[in-house]
């Protein structure tokens, strides 16, 4: 007879049939097929946060793309209508340093000199080009999106709706030009802001210089101060001493002032005094002689933040080279030195050290200060150190112009809007709290070249212009709109406009906007937020045109599909994505633009370090889906609580593979059985016997907690439910039924396949792949797993399952007591006690059986006897003298269990903790206990015991026998074997080994 169904292989080939069921996919249009099945149902609104098409997937974006592809599956198997909107963040830092890379750029002077357009065209060309790596990637992933309709942040009108909230930002008042001190990357050329800067991946620890330098005071000859300092560069840019006005500083017998150090001789100081009496003195500055140096006047200032844990309780203030600095240069009116221009050189003015970079000064400047005397000592400090987080480099500070909108007025109504979030995992919630209450001005500007034109044009008349979209550009324009082929550089550099205050022509400012405006602004621009008319490929324009093929909505679509339901991204995307995307629409709508955020932590490797190329401990994603196969790998990203590290790589894939295989097994095991007995799934069901009954009630109340799972956004729970399900089956409802299956019980195989099929059906959203693979064998080779819907739960009788689980518990302790007692499953006993699950007591039969006992009493366990020991350490001083005696008395069982854990012994009450306790069988007993729950096997062995263990041992290896000589499951045999005294059990023996008739004689078969 033909196979009903398939037969497995032993084990599964992951990546073999992930491509098989890809191209299943394809040939079929099963995704399109979903979205047009669920259309006009009830709305799931996700928004894809963008992945920067600058590079390939790697395996820690796999983390998100998978459990975003889980929910929009989950949701499409529940009829959601959704829209499956793929996003790619195109400009900006990213892709600028890496297009630089690949051309061989390193600096600011370099790209200028290559050319903006060519370069925009280089950047361009490279988010093509990832974009379409990572689209292929994300497929093989599983992911289902609406490939050829994705968002890119670079399209003109995807800039167009940033400069309208910038219009809308202006026209609040929160728009500013600030001069600032601020973190610089010397080789990017651009300041970076607090947002990108704060990861700890953003912190090295690296070498530095460590001066300490001595400032002579001017009143007062052969004193000095001493300050300390890392960044020598700083030094010539010096013009404030600080001090902390109520710490005490001392003179040393060498004129050296510093902060009175406590461990030091009091004597070592031939003057004390406070810092408050310090300031205002006047000192030489370390490098006076400089051109910059002209006419500043060094002083000593208070300043209540100088640290007294480091350094000599003086700190040197450079207010053009260092935050602090810079703050106090404004309340103290101190000059603003810039030692360092754009690329980290040194300016004119510096004199032998202009055109040198902070590195190449050191040596200078630390020789100088030591030919005239003033360096008091030098080595060097390991410390933490700011590096850029795009190129790595050290930053500096600077003080330069940026533009700033204000988070003043919108801290407050973001804080409300975070509120209404509902995030997972739920402390999160407080997370973006403490990022708003603490976040700065959003600093907006980056003085860079491929990204979001800042639609500034300050007008010398003093009025600052601000274009709100392209068509008020093209009103106002002056000069060159016919060059404007698109919203970037340099093409829109060239564009003038009007003033609307004095009718002047203005020119744009040259910086490019923070990347995180870009992404920040989807919920509107992908939506048609405030849009008349649907335009067909509307947000294909500019450099996204011929990209993709995604709409431009009206404001109706918007106004259905926002806020979104749901967003998902890495949890340091707190103070990125659900920063920026949150400013944006509390600043337009005045609420939050999703409902519900799940964050997820960090992919490490195997061993918990970070995955780094150089140290050879990256994972390539393709590799990865290639070798352990995508289910594989989105098992281990769902596996995983999403507020800890996930450490992923081989070793947990080959784990999560022999985890499978209980299920793979558990449907094979059915597939062999059904075909052996031609079993089909649509004949009516005969009767359900109590343990088809437990499995019925069990598949519901899986699908009831697997959804309340998804509906939660709990992955793991979902995989925890799955697991413990798969036991339940195989190591339960399986192995309890074998005999049912042998004599191929419909009904047994019935239950089975619904059982099997509704687990299909249900981990589908996780693994994809396998599910729709072996739903293709079990239900339908020609269609999808994903078009069946989602699977009701039905009833739950949860006293049965109740009782199911007390009963495997009296299982599991009665062999962990055979085998603590040495004795194997296979010898028949008399007598189980169990205490503690009564629950288990209407499945008495079921226990005798798995636990090869006659009888099976519950009870009190009198087959125990309790050991008390003494907790010394508490004891002692508690009992002193009379402790002997305790001792002795509980040694020696002469104690009372008292309620609550508590003992008497010679009158004295002893406290739960003052005691060890322990149960152990007595002579003659096996005894396990958990939690509550003690069973004791009675041990001794008779005559007939003894016979029947070795009827047991007779049929395991006449089983053996015949699968060494390769019989079928169902081949009848002849028996011979060597015992008379077991031919009294024939009938068992050829119940159990398909035997036709056991005679006497040496051991051995034949095929009947
Ligand atoms: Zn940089
Ligand atoms: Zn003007």
């Amino acid at each position: 007879m033909a196979n009903t169904f398939a037969p497995l292989p032993p084990v599964p080939d992951h990546p073999a049939l992930e491509h098989e069921i890809l191209e299943l996919w394809e040939r079929e249009g099963t995704f399109f097929k979903l979205v047009e099945r669920n259309r006009g149902g009830p709305r799931f609104g996700f928004m894809d946060g963008p992945i920067t098409a600058n590079n390939p997937m790697g395996v820690h974006h796999a983390w998100g793309r998978t459990i975003k592809d889980v929910f929009q599956r989950y949701k499409a198997l529940r009829g959601f209508d959704e829209r499956y909107q793929n996003g790619f963040d195109c400009q900006g830092l990213h892709v600028e340093v890496e297009v630089e890379k690949s051309l061989g750029l390193d600096s600011k002077r370099d790209i200028e000199e290559y050319g903006l357009a060519e370069f925009a065209a280089r950047c361009k060309e490279r988010v093509a080009h990832f974009a379409g790596v990572i689209t292929e990637q994300s497929k093989r992933l599983g992911m289902w999106m609406d490939w050829n309709n994705s968002y890119y942040t670079f399209s003109d009108t995807n800039i167009e709706f940033i400069w309208r909230f910038l219009k809308e930002v202006q026209g609040r008042g929160w728009l500013y030009k600030g001069h600032r001190s601020t973190q610089w990357c010397p080789r990017c050329g651009t300041s970076l802001s607090k947002h990108e800067q704060a990861g700890e991946e953003n912190y090295v620890e690296l070498e530095h210089p460590s001066l300490f330098v001595r400032l002579p005071l001017k009143e007062r000859k052969g004193e000095s101060l001493v300050v300390w300092t890392t960044t020598p560069w700083t030094l010539p840019a010096n013009v404030a001493a600080a001090v902390k006005p109520d710490a005490e500083y001392g003179l040393t017998r060498e004129g050296l002032w510093y902060r009175v150090e406590e461990k030091l001789d009091p004597d070592a100081y031939v003057a004390k005094v406070r810092g408050e009496e310090l300031v205002g003195l006047e000192y030489e500055g370390p490098f006076d002689s400089l051109p910059a140096q002209e006419g500043v006047v060094h002083r000593v200032i208070p300043w209540d933040e100088v640290s007294l844990d480091e350094g000599t309780g003086i700190v040197h203030i450079a207010p053009g080279a260092g935050a602090d600095d810079f703050e106090l240069s404004r309340v103290h009116d101190l000059p603003v030195l810039m030692p360092i221009d754009e690329s980290g050189r040194m300016l004119p003015g510096y004199g032998e050290l202009e055109g040198r970079t902070t590195n190449a000064v050191e040596e200078p400047v630390i020789e100088s200060l030591h030919e005239r005397g003033l360096l008091v000592d030098v080595g060097t400090i390991v410390h933490r150190y700011p590096i850029c987080w795009r190129c790595k480099t050290p930053l500096l500070f600077r003080v330069v112009d940026d533009w700033f909108i204000s988070a003043e007025e919108i801290r407050g109504p973001m804080l409300e809007a975070n509120a209404t979030v509902e995030w997972t995992p739920s402390f999160y919630s407080k997370r973006m709290d403490d990022w708003l209450r603490n976040m700065g001005d959003w600093n907006i500007s980056r003085k860079r070249y491929f990204g979001l034109p800042l639609p500034f044009y300050p007008c010398s008349c003093g009025h600052l212009n601000v274009i709100g979209s392209r068509a008020e550009l093209e009103e106002r324009a002056t000069a060159r709109l016919e060059g404007l082929q698109e919203l970037h550089r340099p093409w829109i550099d060239a564009v003038t406009i009007r003033c609307e205050e004095c009718g002047g022509d203005v020119e744009r400012i040259a910086e490019v906007g923070d990347a995180w405006l870009d992404a920040g602004i989807v919920h509107f621009s992908t939506l048609g937020w405030g849009n008349p008319q649907r335009v067909e490929h509307g947000n294909a324009t500019g450099a996204a045109a011929g990209l993709t093929g995604a709409d431009l909505p009206d404001h109706s679509y918007w106004e259905k599909w926002f806020p979104a339901d749901w967003v998902t991204e890495s949890r340091e995307q707190i103070r990125l994505w659900f920063y920026s995307q949150s400013f944006m629409a509390v600043t337009l709508e005045g609420r939050s633009p999703y409902r519900a955020v799940l964050a997820y932590e960090r992919v490490r490797d195997e061993t918990g370090r970070e995955m780094h190329k150089s140290t050879g401990n990256a994972i390539d994603a393709n590799e990865a889906l290639e070798r352990m196969g995508a289910d594989v790998m989105r098992w281990i990203y769902c596996a995983q609580p999403p507020s800890q590290n996930i450490n992923f790589g081989y070793g947990p894939a080959d784990e999560v593979k022999r985890r499978l295989l209980t299920f793979w097994n558990s449907v094979s095991f059915f597939v062999t059985y059904a075909n052996v007995d031609g079993f089909d799934p649509a004949a009516p069901r005969g009767e359900l016997k109590a343990l088809d009954r437990w499995l019925v009630s069990r598949t519901s109340a899986f699908v009831r907690d697997a959804t309340a799972a998804y509906e939660r956004y709990s992955t793991p729970a979902v995989v925890v439910a799955f697991d413990r399900f798969v036991d339940d089956l195989s190591n339960w409802y399986i192995r309890r039924s074998r005999r049912r299956f042998w004599e191929g019980d419909a009904t047994a195989l019935r239950v089975l396949w619904k059982a099997l099929t509704t687990a299909l059906q249900v981990i589908a959203p996780v693994m994809p792949f396998l599910a729709e693979h072996l739903w293709r064998s079990l239900v339908s080779a020609n269609e999808s797993i994903f078009l069946a819907g989602w699977p009701e739960a039905g009833e739950v009788d949860d006293t049965l399952l109740t009782e199911v689980v007390a009963v495997r518990r009296v299982v599991e302790l009665g062999r962990q007591a055979r085998a603590a007692s040495g004795l194997k499953l296979r010898q028949p006993l008399r007598r189980l006690v169990v205490a503690g699950a009564d629950p288990a007591r209407s499945h008495a039969g079921e226990i005798a059986e798995e636990l090869r006992v006659k009888d099976v009493e519950f009870g009190d366990v009198d087959a125990s006897e309790l050991r008390v020991k003494p907790n010394l350490p508490l004891l002692g001083p508690k009992l002193g003298p009379v402790l002997r005696d305790v001792r002795v008395a509980l040694q020696e069982g002469r104690f009372e269990a008292l309620e609550g854990g508590r003992f008497r012994v010679n009158g004295h009450v002893l406290e739960p903790n003052e005691v060890f306790v322990e149960r152990v069988g007595k002579e003659g007993w096996a005894v396990a206990a958990d939690d509550g729950l003690t069973v004791a096997l009675d041990t001794a062995l008779d005559e007939e015991l003894l016979r029947e263990g070795r009827v047991f041992d007779l049929i395991h290896k006449v089983n053996a026998m015949r699968r060494a000589e390769g019989l079928e499951l169902t081949d009848r045999i002849r028996l011979w074997i060597p015992d008379e005294d077991l031919l009294a059990y024939a009938d068992r023996i050829k119940e159990d080994t398909l035997a036709v008739s056991v005679e006497l004689g040496e051991l051995r078969l034949e095929k009947a």
